[in-house]
């Protein structure tokens, strides 16, 4: 029998899956891009069926449900599609139709979406320092890797589910989304944001429904880039093990080329059309225009590439100021590692940013105003001394540069503004109030005066959350982020009286209408409250502003589901035709 310590001590906490990088038509050298990713490790059930994800390959267009995967090691130590390693780590030699397998064999699909489903949310919970759920009911999240015949691809909360579809490309060779990285890490990233900010989904203002678009593909692409082998080979599409790598590929021009605008040019034969529109675009896209009041950025996707080309354009700018420091080896050649290193750790820091941002912005009616802000506080948070990378000086240029300023309640770095009003803590206790909602609600109601919250309306504490954030450095920031939102339900005629807002023209006089509120606070590790960051439900201003978008959006007669927007806006992306 095997001791039960011994086991428990020897038990790895991550393994190591084989996905595809990018695509299967990202190649180099004819052969497709594959990469390791390491995912929590866990034993797997068929399927693969985890704790978290559960792939169910059931094809709903042939009635098919195909064979499970198995992700268990052979007699070799190798597990399914891992390529076999020489001992410098170099694989020399693919086995026979290694390629064709990978396209052709639904185990690997299924592989594929698991890897990088569970590697997204690893992101997540690494970023935000505690456990985060689905935004559907459950603990574990439905795959379908090939779910019906369709170039699209979504998440449905109601389903409890992400469904891939495939279709049929040029010369009749089958396309499957699934096994697009960046699809996969999309649809993966609308889940998780939908379990942090539930009401994301609700419409709200452009912003909102832009920035869970722009969010996903952000997300997407600097997991991708934190690769660092994918880096590497994408530089200079040399994938021989050459230890040098000339300046050449290292200019601003040769970078936003190779491995943005170059990955997306190689994104051919009709898969993921959306995806390199989107991807060119934002890279493509001149700073300096007023892009926020501009018509043609008003659609959610459209809108969603600002955010992605603020936040990729920052992260060229912090990735060639960290080449500049590297010396030369020989003439004009530079050490491959050093550069690759230094890429992949710009947009793994980025990443962990983007991702901890979202505990900081108001979870009700949010703006690109208020992402920024919160990109801002949560790094100073972590990491007081910006000087040596300037990676809040980075964002708030290139955030700028395609017109996205800090939240006006936001202080003149940008970053949100410390509570510093008097509340009362006597009356709650310290410990509950970091992990208990009525604890926290009491406490609100306690200082309701102090917080500046309408006691109209409808008050719920929607989550209280304990986190650990870790600095680059090691160091550890201990925070308790509470989540509580206002509802306020009336008719259209009542608006005005009640709220001060001015309803739009035409506004059926009984129509019903429901007004939302609320905010973050951010706790600090001694119960004290750091920061308040709300949207007030008597913001005449926003509040006007928002019931016009909706009203002449056609949303306010319309209660659409939350899944059924993301399948009809991904499809609308899809086709589109550039
Ligand atoms: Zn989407």
């Amino acid at each position: 029998m095997r001791n039960m310590r011994g086991s428990q001590h020897s038990l790895a906490n991550t393994q190591k899956l084989t996905i595809i990088a990018q695509d299967p038509s990202v190649k180099i050298g004819g052969k497709i891009l594959v990469a390791e990713v390491e995912v929590p490790a866990e034993e797997l059930l068929p399927g693969p069926r985890g704790y978290r994800v559960n792939v169910i390959d059931f094809d709903t267009a042939t009635s098919t449900l195909y064979q499970p995967a198995v992700l268990k090691p052979d007699a070799n130590g190798l597990y399914p599609f891992e390529l076999k390693k020489d001992v410098h780590g170099v694989v020399r030699k693919r086995p026979q139709n290694y390629d064709k397998r990978l396209l052709s064999d639904p185990t690997f699909h299924a592989q594929n979406v698991y890897a990088i489903a569970m590697r997204t949310l690893s992101h997540f919970e690494f970023a935000l320092g505690r456990r985060v759920p689905w935004g559907s009911d459950g603990h574990q999240i439905h795959i379908a890797p090939h779910a019906f015949v369709d170039a699209n691809a979504f998440y449905s909360r109601d389903d409890r589910a992400i469904f891939f579809g495939y279709f049929m490309g040029p010369s009749n060779k089958p396309i499957y989304t699934c096994l697009s990285h960046d699809i996969v890490a999309h649809e993966t990233t609308h889940a998780i944001l939908d379990g942090i900010r539930s009401r994301y989904l609700e419409p709200s203002s452009p912003d909102q429904a832009a920035f869970h678009e722009g969010f996903a593909d952000v997300v997407a692409l600097l997991s991708m880039f934190s690769l660092p082998d994918l880096v590497s080979q994408l530089l200079d599409l040399d994938s021989s093990g050459n230890h040098l790598i000339s300046n050449a590929h290292l200019t601003r021009e040769a970078l936003r080329k190779s491995i943005l605008l170059g990955l997306a040019e190689e994104m051919g034969l009709g898969l993921s059309k959306g995806r390199e529109s989107a991807l060119r675009r934002s890279v493509e896209l001149k700073p300096g225009k007023p892009y926020m009041s501009m018509p043609e950025f008003s659609e959610a996707h459209d809108r969603g590439e600002l955010l992605v080309a603020a936040v990729m354009n920052a992260f060229l700018d912090i990735w060639i100021a960290r080449l500049d420091k590297i010396g030369f080896i020989s003439r004009g050649k530079k050490n491959r590692s050093l550069v690759v290193e230094e890429g992949a750790r710009v947009a793994s820091h980025l990443l962990t940013m983007a991702i901890r941002a979202i505990d900081y912005c108001p979870p009700t009616d949010m703006t690109f105003g208020d992402y920024l802000s919160a990109l801002l506080t949560i790094d100073r948070e972590v990491v007081p001394d910006d000087t040596k990378y300037g990676y809040r000086g980075a964002l708030l240029k290139n955030f700028k540069n395609f017109d996205i300023v800090p939240d006006a309640d936001a202080g003149i770095d940008g970053t949100w503004k410390r509570f510093d009003k008097k509340l009362v803590y006597s009356r709650t206790h310290f410990d509950s109030m970091l992990r208990d909602k009525e604890e926290v609600f009491r406490f609100i109601w306690e200082n309701r005066e102090a917080f500046e919250i309408d006691e109209r309306g409808y008050i719920e504490v929607q989550s209280v959350w304990p986190s650990i954030r870790i600095g680059p450095d090691g160091f550890t920031l201990r925070e308790t982020v509470a989540e509580y939102v206002q509802i306020m339900t009336l008719q259209a005629r009542e608006l005005k009286a009640l709220l001060k807002i001015e309803p739009p023209r035409d506004l059926p006089a009984t129509m019903r209408i429901r007004i939302y509120g609320g905010g973050v606070l951010i706790f600090d590790e001694y119960g004290q409250i750091k920061y308040k960051i709300a949207n007030r439900i008597e913001d005449r201003k926003r509040q006007t502003a928002r019931l016009k978008y909706l009203w002449e959006s056609g949303a306010l007669d319309s209660e659409q589901k939350a899944g059924m927007r993301f399948a009809q806006l991904h499809r609308a992306r899809m086709s589109r035709s550039e």
